[in-house]
């Protein structure tokens, strides 16, 4: 069978994604040296060799996107009959799986340093699921407003409403690592905020959202390769900034800081994982599975009606009134 002919989702081989890929941490700094941008942790042998592994890898992102719709619907038909059963007037029939548990929802964080793909995984991955379900944010360089608060404020803002997959292009994250390397604010405010993420975090959980940090993590040669297309490209000299080359030059200080951030922050409540991106078909297919695995372990289910359908279809069968 050609690999774009593919009907089924291949598991990965060896165990699930989320094993592969979770950082190896005991709290001090990751080894992101150990993780080869150009490897492909558990890509199973179905996928072929060489080019071929591009194709399958695409047709098994659009399988496993068909899956994550799903799974993304029942979450948002779980919040949504919760919220119906719960304002309702009178007592609702067959509602009884209702409000059970917490109003779940999910929250992909994506980091990367420019041109690691964030966008991209944006585009392939979430772009598989319904757009209604969905609560994309992104976050730049915080406004005058938003220094105007601690730098959870905006991150608090813009968390998925129950019912939602939200997905962070960039996050609070970005206050322990731009925030350090440019020396923004000083060491001992950045220092502290390593636990007052963690605590922020817990508090997520415990409020029924689900958390999955990523970190696309890519070669400074793949970056050079990315940067001189945007260069080289007039349709994609909008996704250029100058700054991006002073931003390069400071790698290393980034890697430290990501190695330190993931270390620090790596929880089994809310765990960090490293992709590695160099290969964008191998990225996609991962944080594809990663947000499959996550869903599973959610063991959703579509909400019982909080009607009686039989008397519902009753009246539709007798002109749809009141009677
Ligand atoms: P982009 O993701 O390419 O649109 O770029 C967003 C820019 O915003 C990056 O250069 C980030 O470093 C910057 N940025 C995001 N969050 C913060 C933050 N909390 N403090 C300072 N700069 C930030
Ligand atoms: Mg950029």
């Amino acid at each position: 069978m050609r690999a774009d002919e593919e009907t089924e989702i291949v598991v990965p081989a060896g165990g699930p994604v989320r094993q592969w890929l979770r950082v190896a941490s005991d709290g001090g700094p990751v080894d992101l040296g150990a993780v080869d941008p150009r490897s492909t942790p558990g890509l199973p042998a179905a996928a072929g060799e060489g080019k071929e592994r591009k194709l399958w890898a695409r047709r098994q992102v659009e399988l496993i996107g068909a899956g994550l719709g799903r799974q993304q619907e029942m979450l948002f038909a779980t919040a949504a009959a919760g919220a119906h059963a719960a304002h309702a007037s009178t007592p609702t029939r067959g509602g009884a799986g209702l409000g059970r548990g917490r109003p779940a929802r999910l929250l992909l964080v994506l980091q990367a340093m420019d041109c690691g793909g964030k966008d991209g995984t944006v585009k392939r991955v979430a772009g598989a699921m319904n757009p209604l379900g969905l609560h994309i944010r992104s976050f730049g360089p915080p406004t005058r407003q938003e220094l105007r608060h601690d730098f959870l404020w905006r991150i608090r803002r813009a968390l998925p409403p129950p019912g939602y997959v939200g997905v962070f292009n960039r996050s609070h994250y970005e206050d322990v690592l731009v925030a350090r390397v440019d020396a923004l604010v000083p060491e001992q405010t950045w220092r502290s905020r390593y636990d007052q993420i963690n605590a922020f975090e817990r508090e997520l959980v415990d409020g029924g959202v689900t958390v999955v940090k990523v970190m696309l993590h890519i070669s400074p040669e793949e970056q050079a390769r990315r940067l001189a297309q945007r260069l080289t490209d007039p349709t994609k000299h909008w996704k250029y900034q100058p700054s991006d080359l002073d931003s390069r030059a400071r790698w290393d200080d980034y890697q430290a800081a990501y190695a330190e951030a993931l270390g620090r922050c790596d929880t089994d409540a809310a765990p960090w994982f490293v992709v590695p991106a160099d290969r964008k078909w191998y990225r996609d297919w991962a944080v594809a599975h990663l947000l499959r695995e996550t869903f599973e372990g959610l063991d959703l289910g579509y909400p019982a009606a909080g009607f009686d359908v039989e008397r519902e279809l009753r009246r539709l069968a007798s002109g749809g009134g009141d009677g």
